[in-house]
């Protein structure tokens, strides 16, 4: 005897790529799904069955849950690298990733992958989730970021050597062995090379890792059977990068046809992440963002698009990626603004989109024959979206639109205030202007 909760009347889309199917019945029992279809709905009438919520989805769509394959939980909606490296108790940092994971829930993600941690929290946050200790979406995460003494783009905050905020520095081929070990030790899922970082006077990010390096970082992982993501921002990054066996790309800015081949041969993945760049060129202006860049990160999107859809043509699994977790991305606004641009700048079909963020992710979060899907056996994280976001995607960056998240077969109470708080003493830093007081600003 069952109890089973019983979705019915609205349309699927699977996650799977598969057409959208109108009018398909789904059964859920305990944190499973347990049946599709007429033979979903007829489990109502089977004597087995003891009790049955059903809920209606009658003019709706019902998808897998969001699953974001690039977001940072720990930064706490950050504006700046001062803040970021300098400013947060570790504790702290914890405490108030557990309150985001909340916000994300109920944007419908029920899975993220994390590549790096303030003070390294991750693997501690999802264990928390996973015992139900605090609520959230399920998690797979990094502990820190590998950094070569160059940095990544926080330019001289980096230390010459030791670890900060998210970032462990390594300095050569030795610590990058130690670390890594170190790293799975503690928990990681997957091990995270910020490939690329940005020098003083240089233009654009600069490959920082040189080859040995990076083999050495990808073998040592890889013999204890733990994935490797790498910050791309620069064509010969991605290159290099899949030649040594990075599994996952970050960015792939300015790809080109070498890397595209190396990616292809070395079978990695992409996720793209343009949510944060579109984001600042769309709304900068809107939250005072540094003037200047809104056309750099436009012509980023633009070049880096084309690549990327001839990635996708030939059969390179490309993921969905908000960067949540910044001021331009605050968690629980933007984990399906990637989709959005995924139809208009790679020219995907909505369905295409979608499978980026639900079968794809399922692959980033190494639990492929689990989740993405919505499959009988798979774990039932499911979300009901009021529209049709074949029509319109961008209803899926719209948390009003979603109307039901159920994460591992359980229902979540949408009535719920947001999650919010007061302010923590010297969480922010305070500037003194944001502009510079001349005499002319004063009195002209
Ligand atoms: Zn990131």
């Amino acid at each position: 005897m069952t109890d089973i909760m019983l979705i019915s009347g609205g349309t699927l889309i699977d996650g799977t790529g598969a057409d959208p199917k109108p009018n398909t019945g789904i059964a859920v029992a305990g944190n499973q799904i347990i049946a599709l279809g007429d033979e979903a709905t007829n489990l109502v009438n089977d004597p087995t069955t003891k009790e049955v919520t059903e809920l209606n989805a009658a003019g709706k769509t019902i998808m897998p849950g969001l699953i974001d394959s690039h977001l940072h939980c720990s930064f706490d909606d950050v504006q700046s690298n001062d803040e970021l490296f300098f400013h947060r108790d570790p504790t702290l940092v914890a405490l108030v990733a557990a309150q985001n994971l909340r916000k994300m829930l109920r944007a419908g993600v029920t899975s993220f992958v994390d590549p790096d941690t303030s003070h390294g929290i991750g693997p501690a946050l999802r264990d928390a989730v996973n015992a139900g200790v605090v609520q959230g979406p399920r998690i797979k995460t990094g502990v820190q970021a590998l950094l070569t003494a160059v940095g990544g783009t926080a330019g001289r905050l980096i230390p010459d050597e030791g670890t900060v905020g998210y970032a462990q520095i390594v300095n050569n081929k030795d610590e990058i062995v130690q670390w890594v070990r170190r790293h799975i030790k503690y928990g990681a899922d997957w091990i995270k090379l910020h490939a690329t970082g940005s020098v003083p006077g240089r233009s654009g990010e600069l490959l920082v890792w040189n080859r040995e390096e990076i083999k050495a970082a990808c073998q040592t992982a890889h013999e204890l059977s733990v994935p490797v993501m790498a910050h791309c921002r620069g064509a010969q990054s991605v290159q290099v990068c899949a030649e040594e066996g990075v599994d996952l790309i970050l960015h792939a800015s300015f790809m080109d046809d070498d890397g595209l081949e190396a990616v292809i041969s070395n079978g990695s993945s992409i996720c793209p992440t343009f949510t944060f760049l579109a984001n600042l060129a769309d709304f900068g202006s809107k939250v005072h963002a540094s003037p200047g860049m809104e056309d750099i990160f436009r012509g980023e999107i633009e070049q880096t698009a084309k690549m990327i859809r001839k990635a996708y043509d030939n059969g390179v699994r490309i993921l969905s990626g908000s960067e949540s977790g910044f001021a331009l991305t605050p968690y629980g606004h933007w984990h399906g603004r990637e989709l959005e641009i995924f139809v208009n700048s790679l020219d995907l079909t909505p369905v295409e989109a979608i499978t980026t963020a639900t079968k794809n992710g399922a692959w980033a979060m190494q639990m492929e024959d689990q989740l993405g899907t919505i499959e009988q056996d798979k774990l039932a994280d499911i979300i009901i979206v009021d529209s049709d976001p074949t029509e319109d995607i961008t209803v899926l960056n719209n948390k009003s639109e979603i109307s039901t998240v159920i994460a591992n077969g359980e229902v979540l109470n949408l009535s719920e205030l947001w999650p919010s708080r007061e302010q923590l003493a010297g969480w922010k830093v305070g500037n003194w202007a944001s502009e510079i007081l001349t005499w002319d600003k004063a009195y002209r």
